[in-house]
């Protein structure tokens, strides 16, 4: 059934399952099958590098609230590279944010060498000269930004980038596809790491492309087949099963970020605040009117990278941990990985648990 007519939650919990038969199970299964009974060649599914019915199902729901066709891949930097790989030829020129995941710019400088791409590194908020555009092949967008959180305009950069004959791609993790519907607003590809909120539950990893054209959704499907990053079923039929209680996990992120935000502004030990949901943000009304919700995901700065350590040491509820979206508040020390960051730089991923509980434990931790 299509549920486009329907609320976040409805969608999340009928998204991709069958229409009911009797005596089938309510739910399916995920299926294994590497290869399938050929039969008298009617069709259907043949080898399972190919196809999955398990893949189909939850493409079909994250496609239906992305508002376009969905390929399943098997984790974000496989959407990522592939799309790369896909849409760039020699010589290209290429922007990407260079406040935006590292490993992008890494997957760039180290695996396309051969492609000798014209690189043009622009922080999320800016500047976009029209010098950035020229020539263009492929935007890539991050937006709000990861780690930095900065947000930048969809609608207007798509059309610039379309102006010079160059498609728009948009990093959509951070705000998962209930907050955020890139293709709605002019983009030409939207990627995203399901394996933060939309998964959420960090027991795996996966990772989407959607796009409205049809051909490049042949494209992509035929680039997972013959490079065989394919992903698994039981991730797949996991993250479909946790997909059912995305809207309300990241109601209650998207609340604890708020009370965590809230609690932590002008404390003394507490610099760089920056929360797209919170109205003094600076990129709060851009955000808003682009995005449709909030999620879990802000920053802050600590001191340095002692005073981040200490905080984890005092907290009972936060841990630190390298991803984000989770039902476990975690942060993360970005300067670790190398972004270009001050030392006490943290990410913080609200969780699951109860309001009142986290924001206690946060400001006892910080003393
Ligand atoms: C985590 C992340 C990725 C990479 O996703 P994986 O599933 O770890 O490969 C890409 N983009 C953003 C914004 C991310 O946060």
């Amino acid at each position: 059934m299509t549920t486009e007519d329907l609320g976040d939650g409805t969608r999340c919990v009928r998204g991709g399952h069958p229409e009911p038969v009797g005596g089938t199970p309510l739910l399916p299964g995920p299926v294994f099958a590497a290869p399938y009974h050929l039969g008298d060649g009617e069709g259907g599914d043949f080898y399972g590098r190919a196809g999955n019915p398990t893949w189909r199902a939850l493409e079909s729901a994250i496609g239906e609230l992305d508002g376009g066709r969905c390929v399943l891949l098997p984790s974000g930097m496989a959407a990522i590279s592939t799309v790369l790989r896909a849409v760039l030829g020699v010589g290209d020129a290429l922007v990407l944010p260079s406040d935006g995941y590292y490993a992008t710019r890494q997957f760039v400088r180290d695996e396309l060498t051969a492609l000798d791409l014209d690189v043009r590194e622009i922080p999320t908020p800016g500047p976009w000269d029209d010098e950035v555009f020229r020539g263009v092949r492929l935007v890539l967008l991050e937006t709000p930004s990861n780690p930095g959180l900065d947000v930048c305009d969809i609608a207007e950069l798509a059309e610039r980038a379309h102006w010079a004959g160059a498609l728009l791609a948009v990093d959509n993790t951070t705000a998962t596809p209930l907050g955020q519907r890139p293709l709605e607003l002019g983009a030409d590809i939207v990627i995203a790491s399901d394996t933060k909120a939309l998964a959420g539950h960090s027991d795996l990893l996966l990772g989407h492309v959607s796009v409205r054209d049809e051909e490049l959704a042949e494209r992509l499907v035929r680039a997972r087949t013959l490079s065989g990053a394919i992903p698994g079923p039981f991730e797949t039929w996991l993250a479909h099963r946790s997909m059912g209680t995305l809207d309300l996990r990241l109601a209650r992120q998207a609340e604890n970020a708020a009370a965590l935000v809230a609690a932590l502004r002008g404390h003394p030990a507490v610099s760089g605040l920056r929360w797209p949901g919170s109205p003094d943000d600076p990129s709060h009304d851009l955000a808003r009117r682009q995005m449709r919700r909030w999620n879990g995901v802000f920053r802050f700065e600590l001191a340095d990278a002692a005073a981040v350590a200490e905080f984890v040491r005092r907290s009972r509820l936060v841990v630190a941990a390298t991803s984000f979206g989770g039902l476990h508040s975690t942060v993360d020390r970005r300067a670790q990985w190398g972004d270009p960051v001050p030392p006490g730089f943290v990410r913080f991923s609200a969780g699951c648990e109860d309001p009142d509980d986290l924001v206690a434990d946060v400001l006892q931790a910080l003393g």
